[in-house]
Order: C-alpha cells, then sequence, then structure tokens
C-alpha cells in the first residue's frame, strides 16, 4: 500500500474504531464484535509501524482503555490499571514466550481464564473496604464504591486488618443476563448486547439500588499494591487473596512449558459453554513476580503477560429452509431457518440473508450445510458455505417473483438488490406500519403491541394508522381477551397519543431513512407538517446533519398521494401536526442542570434523562455556565460553589414542577 492509500486508510480506521470505542466503553452498546474490532485495530496497527509519521493523536492505538465518564468522581489509580497484548495464535504466544526467554530463563507460566467483564480496583483500608473504581482509561478510573458494594461476592471486610489494593473482574453471569434482557424485553427496553456490557451499564449506574438487582459477580485477579510482604509468586498472591476473603478466578495452575499451557487454553474453550459466564479469551502470566519486575511494563501494557482470545465460535448446521419477510416499506427480506445450534451459549436456528446479491455471492442453496456465528456475540450470522458437504440434493433459492404476503409482483429498486412489494395495501407493511407507529418511541400508544395489531387487522378493524383512532372501547372490547377495562385503557392510550407531538409523528410515520433524530430536526425546522410537506429537497438539506438520500426520502415519501390523504385523516381525527415547543420537550433548550445528592422519586439517571428529553443538558460540576443546581439529599460541595457562583438552586419539589 502506498502512502497517500495508508493515509486514507488509517483515517477510515481511526475514525471508525474511535466510534466503535465510544460505542462500547462510553454508551455500552456494541455494534460490531470484538473480533471485528481487535483485527481492524490489528490493521491500524500495522499501518501506524510502517507510517509511524501518521499516528495521530486521537487513534485509538494511543490510549490504554475506554474515557471515565464524567458524573462519576474521578479516581486517581495508585498503580495504573494496565491492558494486556492480545495474540491471536499459537505462533505468537510462542513469540511472547521467546522475550519472555531472553529476560528469563527458565520461566513459569500461570494460565487463566480471561473473564469478559470490566477491571476494577477495590481499595481496603486496614481490612475494610474503602473505595472501589473502574479503570477508565488505565490511570484515572470512575468511583463506584457504592455501585461495588451490592456486588455480593466482594467482601467489605477482609479477613485480616490490611490495607491493599486489589485487581479484578466484574461480571455478570449469564443466568442474570437472560434474566435481564427477558425483563428488558417485556418492558420494551432495549437489550444488552452481551454480559460484558450489560456488567458495565449496570456498574456504572448513579443509583446503586439498580446495580444492586442486577446480581453482579466478581473475581479476584491481581494485587496491585500492599503494605504488608508481598508473595513471591502470583500463585501465592491468588492463594493470599483466597484467604483474605475474595472469590478468586478459577483455574489458575502453572505451567513450565508452552505446549502444556497451550493444553490448558484449548481446555478453557472446549468448557467455555458451561462456565455460566462469558470469557473472551485466556491470559497466560509469568508466575514469579520478581521476574516480572524484571520483564517489566510498557506504557500500555506488562511484557510479563498475553492474553490468547478465542477467535468467534462457530458451528455447521443444515440450512433447511429460506423464509421471506416483508418489512415495513415492502422490503422482501430472505431469512435462513436452519437445524437449532448452540452457540454463546444460547441456542440459534434463524439468521438474516439480507438480500438476493448476498445469497448469491455466498452461493448458498436450499440444503447446503453452513458455517454460522454470532456477530456481535448476538446476532447469528451465515459466515459461509461448506461446500465439501454437498451431495447434489442441494436446491437453487429463488427470490419469489410475487410478494409472499399479497401476491403482488415485486418490483426491483434502482440497485437491483433489494425487491420490494409496490402494494400498498398489502397486509404485511400495514402490519409492521401500524406497529411503528404505535411504538414506544414513535406515539407510544400504551397496549397496542403487535399481537393486538395483529388482531385488529384480521377483524378488519384498521387498515391503516388513521383507523386506529377510529376505534372505539365497545368495538375493541369484542376482541379475543379484552375485557372492558383494557378497552378503556387502550382507548385513553391511543386519544393520549393525538398530542404526542409532529417529532413524533414524522418518525412514526416511517419514512425510508428518517429516525428519532431527523424527525426532530424536520419538525424543528418545518414547524408543521404542511410546511414540510411542501419542502424541497434542498431546503432539507440545509438542515445540519441532513444528507441527500435522506431528504429525497421525505420528499418521495409527501410525493404519494395516498400519503398525503393519510395525513389529511389524521388531522381530521384531531391528531397535532404542529410544532410546539411543549410537545416537543424542549423547554430546557440552552440550559445546563447539575445534579447533587440522590432524588426520592427518581434515581439521577432517570432525572438526567428527563432533562435531556426537554432539550436540556447535565454537567458534572458547577461553572459559571450552570443554570441550575437540584439539590437531592446529600449536596455536598457543589452547593457551596453554586452559592458562590450566584446560580439557581431548586429542590426536587421544584424540578418536578418544571418538568409537569
Ligand atoms: P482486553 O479486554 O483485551 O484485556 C485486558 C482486560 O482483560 C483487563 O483490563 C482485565 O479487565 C481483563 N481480564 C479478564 N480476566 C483477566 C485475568 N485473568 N487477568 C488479567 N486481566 C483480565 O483489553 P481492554 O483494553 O480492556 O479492551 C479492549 C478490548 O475491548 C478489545 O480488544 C475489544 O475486544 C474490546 N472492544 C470491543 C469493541 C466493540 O465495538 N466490539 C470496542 C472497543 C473495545
Amino acid at each position: 500500500m502506498d502512502r497517500i492509500e495508508a493515509e486514507k486508510r488509517i483515517a477510515e480506521l481511526v475514525e471508525t474504531l474511535n466510534f466503535h470505542s465510544k460505542k462500547y466503553y462510553v454508551d455500552d452498546d456494541p455494534q460490531i464484535s470484538d473480533y471485528d474490532y481487535d483485527m481492524m485495530m490489528r490493521e491500524l496497527k500495522r499501518l501506524e509501524a510502517d507510517y509511524p509519521d501518521l499516528v495521530f493523536d486521537h487513534s485509538p492505538t494511543q490510549r490504554v482503555g475506554g474515557t471515565p465518564l464524567e458524573q462519576f468522581e474521578p479516581v486517581t489509580h495508585k498503580v495504573p490499571l494496565k491492558s494486556l497484548q492480545d495474540v491471536f495464535s499459537y505462533a505468537e504466544l510462542e513469540e511472547f514466550d521467546a522475550r519472555v526467554r531472553k529476560a528469563e530463563s527458565d520461566p513459569e507460566y500461570v494460565v487463566e481464564l480471561k473473564i469478559d467483564g470490566l477491571s476494577v480496583a477495590l481499595e481496603y483500608r486496614n481490612g475494610i473496604f474503602y473505595r472501589g473504581a473502574t479503570r477508565g482509561d488505565g490511570l484515572v478510573g470512575e468511583d463506584v464504591t457504592a455501585n461495588l458494594k451490592t456486588v455480593q461476592s466482594i467482601p467489605l471486610k477482609l479477613s485480616k486488618p490490611v490495607s491493599i489494593t486489589v485487581r479484578g473482574e466484574v461480571f455478570m453471569p449469564r443466568s442474570s443476563f437472560d434474566r435481564l434482557n427477558a425483563e428488558r424485553k417485556a418492558a420494551g427496553e432495549q437489550l444488552f448486547a452481551n454480559p460484558r456490557n450489560a456488567a458495565a451499564g449496570s456498574l456504572r449506574q448513579l443509583d446503586s439500588k439498580i446495580t444492586s438487582k442486577r446480581s453482579l459477580d466478581f473475581f479476584a485477579f491481581n494485587i496491585q499494591s500492599f503494605d504488608g510482604n508481598m508473595p513471591k509468586t502470583h500463585s501465592e498472591c491468588l492463594d493470599f487473596l483466597h484467604t483474605l476473603g475474595f472469590k478468586v478466578i478459577p483455574f489458575h495452575n502453572k505451567y513450565k512449558t508452552l505446549s502444556s499451557a497451550f493444553a490448558e487454553i484449548e481446555r478453557f474453550d472446549s468448557i467455555r459453554a458451561e462456565l455460566g459466564f462469558d470469557i473472551d479469551g485466556a491470559v497466560v502470566k509469568v508466575n514469579d513476580l520478581s521476574a516480572r519486575d524484571h520483564l517489566g511494563e510498557t506504557v500500555k501494557f506488562p511484557r510479563w503477560a498475553a492474553a490468547y482470545k478465542y477467535p468467534p465460535e462457530q458451528k455447521a448446521t443444515k440450512l433447511i429452509d429460506i423464509k421471506v419477510n416483508v418489512g415495513r416499506t415492502g422490503v422482501l427480506t430472505p431469512n435462513a431457518v436452519f437445524e437449532p445450534v448452540v452457540l454463546a451459549g444460547t441456542v440459534v436456528s434463524r439468521a438474516t440473508l439480507h438480500n438476493r446479491n448476498f445469497i448469491k455471492d455466498m452461493g448458498i442453496k436450499l440444503g447446503d450445510t453452513v458455517i454460522v456465528q454470532k456477530a456481535g456475540e448476538i446476532i447469528p450470522e451465515v459466515v459461509r458455505v461448506d461446500e465439501t458437504k454437498r451431495d447434489g440434493s442441494e436446491r437453487e433459492f429463488e427470490m419469489p417473483t410475487v410478494c409472499p404476503v399479497c401476491n403482488t409482483k415485486v418490483v426491483a429498486d434502482e440497485s437491483g438488490v433489494a425487491l420490494r412489494c409496490p402494494n400498498p395495501s398489502c397486509e404485511a407493511k400495514i402490519f409492521r406500519k401500524i406497529v411503528h407507529f404505535a411504538s414506544k418511541d414513535a406515539m407510544d400508544i400504551d397496549g397496542l403491541g403487535p399481537a393486538i395489531v395483529q388482531q385488529l387487522i384480521d377483524e378488519k378493524l384498521v387498515n391503516d394508522v388513521a383507523d386506529i383512532y377510529l376505534l372505539t372501547a365497545g368495538a375493541l372490547s369484542k376482541l379475543d381477551g379484552f375485557a372492558d377495562i383494557s378497552a378503556q385503557n387502550l382507548v385513553r392510550s391511543i386519544e393520549n397519543s393525538k398530542t404526542a407531538g409532529l417529532d413524533r409523528l414524522i418518525y412514526a410515520l416511517g419514512i425510508r431513512n428518517i429516525g428519532q433524530k431527523a424527525s426532530r430536526l424536520l419538525a424543528k425546522r418545518f414547524k408543521n407538517i404542511d410546511a414540510l410537506i411542501g419542502a424541497s429537497v434542498d431546503e432539507i438539506v440545509d438542515i445540519d446533519d441532513f444528507g441527500d438520500i435522506s431528504a429525497a426520502a421525505v420528499v418521495d415519501f409527501f410525493a404519494e398521494q395516498g400519503n398525503i390523504e393519510l395525513i389529511d385523516r389524521l388531522k381530521a381525527c384531531g391528531v397535532v401536526t404542529d410544532y410546539s415547543e411543549k410537545l416537543s420537550d424542549n423547554r430546557f433548550e440552552g440550559l445546563t442542570f447539575v445534579l447533587s445528592g440522590g432524588l426520592d422519586s427518581m434515581s439521577r439517571a432517570e432525572a438526567g434523562e428527563l432533562i435531556e428529553s426537554f432539550g436540556g443538558r447535565t454537567s458534572s460540576s458547577v461553572s459559571s455556565k450552570t443554570n441550575y443546581l437540584l439539590l437531592g439529599d446529600k449536596p455536598g460541595s457543589k452547593l457551596k460553589k453554586a452559592q458562590e457562583l450566584g446560580v439557581e438552586i431548586i429542590d426536587e419539589q421544584k424540578f418536578l414542577e418544571m418538568t409537569r
């Protein structure tokens, strides 16, 4: 690769990795698998090694961990919490061993599970738990003491009155993770991608009551500092931690040869599914602590340890069928139905095949043996076909030429990749449109979930979203399983949704490429639906953050007569189509709040969300830019600062009035 190409690729990788790093560390919401992330990081490291003058300050290779959240008090780690050097093959582990042997002629290794959780440092003073912090960027972490105290396996008092700082991993057992996601699913909340992110999200709650409900667990794996006589080896350190009362990382056996260490790594991989918690690799550590001193550390990781990361788990299975779904916009999506397999702890039997080109490029045939894995540890995907398993009975798959739901002839879009059902009255489209329209982020019609929508369509009570507003309690109470009360409740939710606001309405219409943020921008800019209907692509593109494709999608949507008629009917039913600051929840726009102490009626995180939903901001410290200090039960130093700066101080009561 020449320099120009390398520069372009480096910039691309830095941007992509920084995006995913924020999603992973700050939002606890990863979008890609760790393996894909690690491979991109690897490519970036290689390019940066070839072109050292192209290493940007903001490159993800230049930092140790994530960014501490400013909602928590910062804690400077006395001993930095470093990362581990990654290896992805035994050959790389042999290179690590060779480097170790240059400094230590006869090293002994300890092989441990690499727990997929998040690192914390626990500080004990005279045997009492004093403070606990996340790793943060390795040097400064977040003070999460109150939350760590809710983790049952973290001792609050040790068996000896020692002063010691212990490092270990907080993680969420798989059973707790499954329960948590089941609860979130039932409540219509966003699911956590994997136990690691659920653990991070749970530990970094502003309200420890929430953390306490999340059943987190902890394994100790290192002594960071100790006021007594330090043991001589790592295994002795772990034994000592055990006698102090810690739950120590399981299986920390010693090995004199690398080949026996390899066997242990393989054993870990084979028992992965039975562990009850996630691991993402095995850590090989030099046992002797003086040898560790000798080997030393780089800025980012110790030279005496290496983390062997397992590739994503893949399984072979038989493709039984390809079922085609029709989406809200009419797009036909083929889905693989295969013989159930256990992947990363759960049974999977379906995966999207995206579109006909995907099937063609992969050469997938019905009856094929396909290799599947979970992307981002949660979404199953087909990675390839094992052609060696073919016996001639496999059959080509053709996408249907007519919509599988309404039999209308399908049309290909401009790119020729996506097939679409053009029938505006296709039942599949109507169903998905109505479900989307009623969903929490759209018109938020409580009680109008997919099962009810299907019944309403089957009973011919609704045919489009405007029909929802014609439903009566009398008609609803005749549906299966509907009592008078639930019918009345649903009618009330429907009535309330009329004033959801223009931004929600735009989002609820389900215009292609128009998400919540874009809907808010459109509502603010055009102020009412008629102005939006009359807007040109140029006018829409003028809004910051708006691209040509999204703008064209809006114009195309309103160019359809059927959609204009739908808007007219919604208006006639009393759905508010004008923008209102109040309805659009922007009353706190331009205002900055600082929260201090706990609140009675909600957690601090919920208060923060409420402020942001009204367009305001929250900050962790009081400054001359602060508009309000919201005072809770234990105000702390922020109160004094606010008084000095003349910042308006409000109590919870006043805050509730302001948000009513
Ligand atoms: P790391 O996860 O590769 O390894 C270091 C961590 O391992 C330590 O901080 C410690 O918490 C943990 N650990 C678990 N068991 C241990 C043991 N027995 N001994 C020592 N340490 C142990 O490094 P990292 O810097 O924490 O995270 C980087 C990784 O995060 C990346 O390699 C990637 O896999 C993942 N990541 C993923 C995304 C994504 O979008 N999927 C984004 C950013 C980072």
